[in-house]
């Protein structure tokens, strides 16, 4: 019987060069030694899809083993990094020319290096992927976390993927474990969502069949800023996984608290993939209420329910090429019903996963987490 292929993604570090404003993960990284080793990633299982990504991957310099390892066992690998190291990012492609790179660009120059907290941040991430288009490598991207701040350069972002000729991923603010954050939430959602909407419009109105089933995920980001629940259903756990730099391995990086299903440094894949622990937090993620939507869970999802997202391009494609109608935002009710007052920005803040009462859980292990306090007590000092 022919074994099934998992999505996985590999969290290989914590530790991260940016300050990004939406993430505090910089503040609490992980401790080099504990990382994720090639002995553990020997023990992951066959992929159809494998993402790596951090913090920021690029750190270790060991990465080119770690991909090395993964392409034994990946038929896709993308690396998901903020493109400061362009050198390590410009050799490892050489390597592995097959490699896709997706670069965090969080808007035009100004607006990225405020978001980014890194100096030279989007000439140095833009120059990355310049020279990855100029030695012409074929699965280059870049993505941006869509929020008040930078959604007005949302269109002008993904015009210039265009000419660059890459792929445009959009993601917005989520709160969880993962990104040590609690209080992010979108503000001013109608602005955003008109943001999202003429992206939407410029999507299906391309020739690509790609780009319309990212206009529909874009559709489902409208939906989520508004804190409604999921479009799709939500399978972590059974066909994918992340695995974290401890091991652990976990259904996805939205819940509030790490969920564990077992540790990939102490137990072999089998074993862990069909224990009882494994089970029970399958049952969480059937039970989860947070209604996240980021790529890593909507992706597989769009795969797996693919007759949800396509009736909703044909249906759009069909609009807009036989009455001339654009997507309009106020397809979704709720944006109708924010709109007519009949339901408050306080109402709609309390659906969000922002908890502004709330201490963000990070995730780290009892070793990265005492190695923590010791550099803030060193740094007081
Ligand atoms: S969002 Fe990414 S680049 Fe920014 S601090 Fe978090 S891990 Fe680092
Ligand atoms: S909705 Fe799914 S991906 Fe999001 S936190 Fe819940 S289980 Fe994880």
């Amino acid at each position: 019987m022919a074994v099934k292929k998992l999505n996985g993604t590999i969290i290989v570090t914590y530790r991260c060069n940016a300050r990004c404003t939406m993430c505090n993960r910089y503040k609490c990284p992980s401790k080099p030694d504990e990382e994720l080793t090639i002995e553990t990633i020997k023990k992951l299982p066959k992929m159809y899809f494998t993402n790596i990504t951090g913090g920021e991957p690029f750190i270790r310099e060991d990465l080119a083993d770690i991909v090395r390892e993964l392409y034994k066992k990946s038929d896709r690998i993308v690396i998901s990094t903020n493109g400061f190291f362009t050198e390590r990012i410009i050799k490892l492609c050489e390597e592995f020319p097959k490699v896709g790179i997706r670069i965090s660009i969080e808007g035009l120059e100004k607006t990225n290096n405020k978001i980014r907290g890194l100096e030279d941040g989007f000439n140095k991430g833009y120059n990355t992927l310049k020279k990855l288009v100029e030695m012409n490598h074929p699965d280059v991207g870049f993505g941006m976390t869509v929020q008040d701040a930078n959604a007005k350069d949302l269109v002008s972002l993904y015009k210039l993927s265009n000419e660059l000729n890459m792929e445009f991923a959009t993601a917005s603010l989520h709160n969880s474990f993962y990104f040590v954050e609690s209080k992010n939430i979108i503000h001013d959602r109608p602005m955003v969502a008109k943001e999202f909407e003429n992206l939407i419009n410029e999507l299906l109105n391309s020739n690509s069949p790609k780009k319309w089933f990212r206009a529909y995920f874009n559709h489902g980001l409208i939906n989520y800023i508004y804190g409604q629940k999921r479009l799709l259903p939500c399978d972590m756990a059974f066909d994918t996984f992340f695995i974290d730099p401890y091991g652990d391995v976990m259904p996805c990086n939205g819940t509030k608290d790490k969920l564990v299903m077992g540790n990939l440094n102490k137990q072999s894949w089998d074993e862990l993939w069909n224990s009882t622990q494994a089970d029970k937090v399958r049952n969480c993620v059937r039970n989860c209420d947070r209604n996240c939507w980021m790529i890593g869970s909507v992706s597989p999802a769009m795969h797996k329910y693919i007759w949800i997202p396509a009736w909703w391009v044909i249906k759009h494609k069909f609009l807009r090429f036989f009455k001339k109608q654009k997507y309009s935002m106020y397809e979704n009710k709720i944006v109708r019903d924010y709109r007519d007052k009949k339901v408050s920005k306080e109402e709609l803040d309390s659906c969000s996963t922002c908890d502004m009462n709330c201490k963000a859980k990070n995730g780290l292990s009892k070793e990265s987490e005492a190695e923590l306090k010791k550099n803030l007590r060193k740094n007081k000092k």
